[in-house]
């Protein structure tokens, strides 16, 4: 019940009722449930913001953000074992293939090095996740560049895997006389006595004693560059270049089965055994040249003969006996 006002009226000098006008007391009221309306509103507002209370929809999308939550952990984890297998590959590549093909290294550094620069991982800034998400992209990013220089190097590995392989066809690294042929292996690399002079003379290559006529093949893959009677004391002969330094030496032959200018193969048959310019007897003699030197020939046997051979070569080789030239 609304209190009953009153008022002092000088006149009649007593006090009088006020009888609010009726439509003052209705904008009372209206002005009361608008109020009231407002607070209550305003009121939700702020209690929706406060979290305290959740809709349906935002259980669901907060339900939603921890399932990425999970899948993402999940995630690293899988990229953790996929570094530790890329990390067992690198090393690999790094101790064997490179270390093998002669390749440096490629350091740690180089390999999981990131992007410099400018912030590539902006747009996925400030957001409650943000870090997670950067921090794995980021993860996944390193991993892309690990595989890129890895597939990179291996590429690299193939190609001097293709040289090396060129390289061991190329050097004269097989015996050019087939052993059933041999007669003997006269003399080997070293001080010899000369044959004509009898002399101590330093012998720049083998000798290997066989009939005239016994075929000789090519020690390794490359071209002929001289077929010819030209050069003093070694009569009839055959130079191969070999590439990579290398030339191999076909002395005293009776006949030649290459020109000069042809490519040839390890095994080719290329000329055969006689005792054309400064020779005593039918023999081969042979020389191996690395860069313009003569070197010892038997340490290039190691395609052809087994090690019982390759022993008996040695002991013959090594005997202080007189050369054939
Ligand atoms: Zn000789």
């Amino acid at each position: 019940m609304s209190k009953v006002k009153y008022y002092y009226d000088p006149d009649t000098l007593s006090y009088r009722k006020i009888e609010p006008e009726k439509s003052k007391r209705y904008r009372n009221i209206t002005f009361f449930i608008l109020g009231a309306c407002l607070f209550g509103f305003l009121g939700l507002i702020l209690l929706l913001n406060t979290n305290l209370v959740n809709t349906p929809r935002e259980l669901s999308l907060s339900r939603e953000v921890k399932n990425y939550e999970l899948q993402y952990e999940l995630l690293n984890k899988k990229m953790e074992q996929i570094e530790e297998v890329l990390g067992n590959i690198e090393e690999r590549d790094n101790n064997i293939y490179r270390l093998y093909f002669e390749a440096n290294p490629i350091p740690d550094e180089q390999r999981k090095a990131g992007f410099g620069g400018i912030n590539r991982y902006k747009s996925l800034e400030g957001f409650n996740n943000s870090e997670m998400i950067v921090s794995t992209t980021k993860r996944l990013d390193i991993i892309k560049k690990q595989m890129a220089i890895q597939s990179k190097s291996l590429d690299e590995i193939t190609k001097l895997a293709e040289e090396k392989e060129k390289l061991l066809m190329s050097i004269p690294a097989i015996q050019p006389i087939n052993n059933e042929d041999l007669t003997r292996m006269a003399s080997g690399y070293g001080w010899r006595s000369d044959p004509f002079t009898k002399a101590r003379k330093m012998h720049y290559g083998m000798d290997f004693t066989a009939p005239k006529g016994t075929p000789i093949y090519a020690a390794g893959d490359g071209k002929i560059t001289r077929a010819d009677n030209n050069s003093s004391g070694y009569g009839k002969h055959i130079r191969i270049e070999h590439g990579y330094g290398y030339l191999s030496l076909y002395a005293h032959l009776s006949e030649y089965n290459v020109k000069p200018g042809q490519k040839v193969k390890r095994g080719d048959l290329i000329g055969f055994v006689g005792s054309t310019g400064r020779s005593e007897a039918p023999h081969l003699h042979y020389e191996v040249w690395k860069e313009n030197d003569r070197i010892n020939p038997i340490n290039f046997y190691y395609g052809s003969l087994s090690p019982e051979e390759f022993e008996n070569m040695l002991k013959f080789a090594n005997q202080e006996n007189q050369s054939l030239d």
